[in-house]
């Protein structure tokens, strides 16, 4: 996952998680990528589409 340099950290990203594996630690996002599902539900709940899913 991309995360963009506007991010705030607010978050809520790591809430909507289904599988719970974001991290907010202070000023950086932590994505357990070995896990994601790509559901791309922390994405589209980002309040300022600060996420972008990175295309491998
Ligand atoms: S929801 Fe968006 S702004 Fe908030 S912590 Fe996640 S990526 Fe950053
Ligand atoms: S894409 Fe889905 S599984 Fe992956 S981090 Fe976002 S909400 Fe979690």
């Amino acid at each position: 996952m991309i995360v963009r340099e506007w991010c705030m950290y607010c978050g809520e990203c790591a809430g909507v998680c289904p599988l719970n594996i974001i991290q907010v630690r202070e000023l950086t996002l932590e994505f357990d990528e070995e896990k994601c599902n790509n559901c791309k539900i922390c994405v589209k709940a980002c309040p300022v589409n600060a996420l972008e899913e990175e295309v491998v």
